[in-house]
């Protein structure tokens, strides 16, 4: 037996057993030791410390026998007696930690189980608590069925706290008046009323090396990944006040083989570590323990957050400044009480993001579609810059101005040529809004402009494709996929629309003339209730980064015209060269009668989209009651968004940036350096489209574990379900796109 071997077991996945624990305690190398843990520690659990704070809301007068408890009537201490705490009191140390940047605050009351009424002022505090602060409360009140479980859940809590204490073999040794199966029985109760749970024990209480493994080893059984790890502080008046004192050497042998067999655990420094060394804290740190109860602590003076906060970031871990951000901000789809992880880009430029830690990413993203020069592109700036000192925004209504105007002109030449009047919007999604008013009203307006024709004001439904993601607003969620989409549950609100398969024909392969049939039913049934057909042409993008053969549009254009039904293209992903093509409709060559543009059209400097109509439909609309088109924004044609739309479209369309060369070099490099994920086991499909590469797996990803690779590989790549893809800027470099493609790869490999 070798530590190495052990420690490739641990990080392939593996658990280590009692007798390879004991070697790894019985040890003279500790260096070895402490060093393998650390690696076990900085590759497979958290590397931001975390940190929580409590208060002894209720202290002493204990009724039950644990030997090491300053807080027991069956022994005298020092220890402070008093009732449960004012609500205002905990309110103000919840508020102070929060401030402090401390992630958690849990309450925590002496006694064996709190009765009914102590309960219900528990609750009633939290519920005070999560009123005016937003830290994640946990609490810690000894034996509490799975009926107060819920309760405590009802009222905020998120986290219970029990300690199992020591080995099951030494327990009865320690407390006479409960066992550890209470306990036990009390975290299942938390976790079946829907709590996260917490579970340490303290060590140095006259346990052997023996019975700390096995502690381990049941908080491993029990998939415990909150730990916290006490030294015995022995208190005197307890029957514990003349155990020995662990030594350094101890704790930090207890810290690495809780490492080993807990790999993935918060191991949580908690009461009695004071009495070590800065340096031991900080050895200790290093090794295994990645998170730390701060503050004040139960019966002994804990260390301030400031410091704490310095040690660990001389232990090598990260400093955690997302704290705010974590606890009050929304981020899109997610959890506001289990929030994925956030980095903080402190600048970016060209194709790097920067992070606060200095850290440096590869952009493979362009920001969602948008950042297609990169970063801080100087003619961007500029053009930013310059209509700032003019004005940044009026109002359109009434008013125009230079890059309004500009802007239209540049458009024109660059989108289908039916397509004459231009309506600006504030994001994709409102634009995607507004294509789908102007269909409806266009064919009430027609159903108007002549006697015979009233039926065609029934014309006010859509059809799709399935896969397809058209944005977050209510009728744009009406079109996307109603099932993988990320809208179902609203699915009985919304406006019920008809989707046709998704094409199956792909790009690059022959096309199959059943890929239209099932379209081709539905509209031939519905088209007398049908305002338009709405796709994404070519690549879908959200809903499933599929690209799918051009034949498909040209036959959807040809049952539109058939059937009378009118044909947008939301190319607000596809736009400004992505596919290979200016926009992706030339493809087919078919043309829609209306188009929405977005996300680069700005080059990703800022949120601003377009609704490009043929003159048919404007004409119609404007003709007929009410005479106008029924939509105006606040921020229509923002000034600042029109003049960074023309420059990124001046800089996009100059001969020197050949951004069609530069596309095609991207699409060569991603096909001949994605190729090789082909043949992994994880991998299902590999497709590349223009700047668009896309690895498709057997498997969903867990998006949090998955991006923390790619940080660590230093590259920003954001996959969701079973796809991770890149669409970088045009301006990436070759050696760069071969760092994410080779980053990818070995993610992938990995899973
Ligand atoms: C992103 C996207 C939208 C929505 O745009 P937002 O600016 O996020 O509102 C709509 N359709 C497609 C195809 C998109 O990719």
């Amino acid at each position: 037996m070798k530590i190495q071997d052990l420690k490739e077991k641990v990080l392939r996945g593996g658990n280590i057993t009692l007798t390879e624990a004991l070697f790894l305690a019985g040890q003279p190398d500790k260096e070895a030791l402490y060093e393998a843990a650390h690696e076990i520690t900085f590759r497979l659990a958290d590397r931001r410390v975390d940190f929580c704070s409590i208060i002894n809301a209720r202290s002493g007068r204990c009724p039950e026998d644990c030997k090491w408890c300053a807080q027991s009537v069956h022994y005298r201490t020092d220890a402070e007696i008093y009732d449960l705490a004012h609500p205002d009191d905990c309110l103000n140390q919840a508020y102070q930690h929060e401030l402090q940047g401390i992630g958690r605050f849990s309450l925590v009351i002496s006694g064996r189980r709190p009765s009914r009424q102590l309960l219900k002022r528990i609750c009633d505090t939290a519920r005070y608590l999560r009123h005016y602060t937003s830290i994640r409360l946990c609490a810690s009140l000894g034996l509490v069925d799975e009926e107060g479980m819920r309760q405590l859940a009802d009222a905020g809590i998120t986290r219970y706290h029990c300690n199992l204490e020591t080995a099951p073999s030494f327990f009865p040794t320690l407390c006479s008046t409960h066992t550890q199966d209470d306990k036990i029985a009390t975290l299942q109760a938390a976790r079946r009323a829907g709590l996260e749970v917490c579970s340490g024990g303290i060590i140095g209480m006259g346990e052997t090396m023996e019975q700390r493994i096995e502690l381990a080893f049941k908080l491993r059984e029990l998939d415990i990944t909150s730990v916290p790890l006490n030294v015995l502080a022995p208190i005197p008046g307890t029957p514990l006040e003349h155990q020995p004192l662990l030594d350094d050497e101890e704790l930090l042998t207890s810290v690495a083989i809780f490492r080993f067999i807990l790999p993935r655990a918060a191991l949580r420094f908690a009461g009695g570590r004071k009495r070590f060394s800065k340096d031991v804290q900080r050895r200790a740190m290093y090794i295994g323990i990645n998170a730390a109860i701060t503050g004040d602590l139960l019966t002994t003076t804990g260390s301030t957050s400031t410091e704490d906060h310095r040690l660990a970031q001389e232990a090598g871990y990260e400093t955690d400044d997302t704290q705010a951000d974590t606890l009050h901000l929304w981020h899109p789809y997610t959890s506001t009480s289990r929030p994925l992880p956030v980095y903080k880009v402190a600048s970016a430029r060209g194709t790097t993001l920067t992070l606060s830690t200095g850290q440096q990413l590869v952009d493979g993203m362009s920001s969602w579609w948008c950042a297609i020069h990169g970063y801080n592109r100087p003619e961007l700036n500029q053009a930013a810059h310059e209509q700032l000192e003019q004005m940044s925004h009026v109002m359109f209504g009434g008013l125009t101005h230079e890059p309004a105007i500009e802007l239209a002109q540049l458009l024109l030449p660059l989108i289908p040529p039916r397509l004459q009047k231009i309506f600006y919007a504030d994001s994709g999604s409102v634009s995607v809004e507004v294509a789908m008013k102007m269909a409806v009203q266009y064919w009430y307006a027609k159903s108007r402009s002549h006697p015979g024709l009233e039926h065609l004001a029934q014309k006010q439904n859509f059809v799709t494709i399935r896969s397809g993601y058209h944005g977050d607003t209510w009728n744009a969620m009406s079109v996307c996929d109603p099932v993988t989409g990320m809208h179902s549950l609203f699915g009985p609100a919304l406006p019920k629309r008809f989707f046709a398969p998704q094409p199956r024909s792909r790009f690059d392969e022959i096309w199959d003339e059943e890929d239209i049939i099932p379209l081709r039913f539905l509209i031939e049934e519905h088209a007398d209730t049908l305002a338009a057909l709405i796709l994404e042409p070519i690549v879908q993008g959200a809903g499933g980064m599929w690209f799918y053969h051009p034949q498909y549009l040209v036959e959807a254009a040809r049952l539109c015209q058939e059937y009378g039904i009118l044909l947008i293209f939301d190319e607000i992903a596809t736009g400004f060269g992505r596919t290979g093509r200016l926009f992706a409709w030339e493809y087919a060559g078919v043309e829609p009668d209306i188009m929405c543009i977005g996300k680069a059209l700005t080059g990703g400097y800022m949120t601003m989209a377009a609704v490009l109509a043929t003159n048919e439909v404007a004409d119609m609309l404007s003709a007929q009651t009410p005479g106008v088109f029924m939509h105006g924004p606040t921020f229509m044609g923002n000034p600042l968004a029109c003049a960074v739309a023309c420059a990124s479209i001046r800089l996009l369309t100059s001969r020197e940036y050949d951004w069609q060369g530069k596309v095609f070099r991207i699409e060569r490099q991603l096909k001949e350096e994605l190729e090789p994920a082909r043949a992994l086991p994880q991998v299902s499909d590999v497709r590349v489209l223009g700047a668009i590469g896309v690895i498709e797996l057997k498997q969903p990803v867990d998006m949090a574990r998955m991006q923390r690779r790619f940080v660590d590989e230093g590259i920003w790549v954001r996959p969701f379900g079973r796809l991770v893809y890149v669409m970088p800027p045009y301006v990436i470099q070759p050696e760069e796109l071969s760092k994410l493609t080779q980053g990818l790869i070995k993610v992938v490999k990995g899973i």
